[in-house]
């Protein structure tokens, strides 16, 4: 069965049971574009991916487990262009989520917002005067978008990546990383993210949000016994400190043009 098909019966099963379960708000929407098919479902992973770096969906293209649905074309044949496929869409879908936290970072400042960490400056300087990723405006050529977005990522401490496990952006300068002692990599591996690199940048969100998961883990020691509830205490103080540090650090756009 083509993996259109597959996905078709997937939506109909899954709505069934959320009526099943007088679930309504769990029923998947009709689509606006027509049926799900593969090419759409490639993009919807590689969005994933890119804004979920380290998360299930990336973990499963590499380790292979979704590898049979992304090897097959639309009609349920395996190909060998579709894999080469995903990976050149997730470069399409990074360098896309890459402009959006620049645009939000820049967005943010202006708003009155406060940032911090050792990358802060030139990370503004980038949101505000680097270059802008054109391929969102390229439309019907995958090919010129995707030489785009690899021009786009390869540009060294010019591309800023938004860290949601670590709770910071990351504007990657290779020899600054310390995620990457090999000094080969041309992007970050976000979910090895060390404390103290100097690629760190945090806004006063990220500081609420440092706190509020520190809250959340207070809570949970709470009914954890002694050396497990104790760990995350140590992890929870260590939350606190990065957020006390952004709040003694901070600077505003009022404050630079003062
Ligand atoms: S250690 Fe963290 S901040 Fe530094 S380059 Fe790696 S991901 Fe970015």
């Amino acid at each position: 069965m083509a993996v259109r098909e597959r996905i078709e019966e997937f939506v109909a099963w899954a709505n069934d049971e959320a009526t099943a379960q007088g679930l309504p708000g769990e029923v998947i929407p009709p689509d606006a574009y027509g049926g799900f098919g593969l090419a759409r479902f490639r993009r919807t992973l590689a969005w994933h991916i890119a804004r979920r770096p380290g998360g299930l969906v990336a973990l499963a293209i590499q380790y292979g487990h979704l590898r049979t649905a992304l090897d097959r074309d639309e009609s349920g044949r395996y190909g060998s262009r579709s894999r080469r496929g995903i990976h050149d869409l997730v470069d399409v879908e990074t360098a896309l989520a890459t402009a959006d936290a620049a645009a939000d970072l820049h967005e943010r400042f202006q708003d009155g917002e406060g940032i911090s960490g050792p990358a802060a400056r030139r990370a503004l300087l980038e949101a505000s005067t680097g270059p802008l990723f054109r391929g969102a405006l390229v439309k019907a050529d995958f090919a010129r978008k995707h030489v785009l977005a690899r021009r786009h990522l390869a540009r060294d401490g010019g591309v800023l990546y938004d860290n949601p496990h670590a709770l910071l952006l990351c504007l990657y300068k290779r020899d600054r990383a310390l995620c990457e002692q090999d000094g080969q990599h041309d992007a970050p591996s976000l979910d090895r993210c060390v404390a103290g690199c100097g690629n760190t940048v945090r806004t006063d969100q990220h500081a609420a949000l440092l706190r509020e998961r520190a809250s959340h883990l207070e809570r949970k020691a709470a009914r954890l016994p002694g050396p497990i509830g104790d760990r995350l205490r140590r992890n929870a103080g260590k939350l606190r400190s990065w957020a006390d540090e952004h709040d003694r650090t901070r600077f505003t756009r009022q404050e630079t043009t003062a």
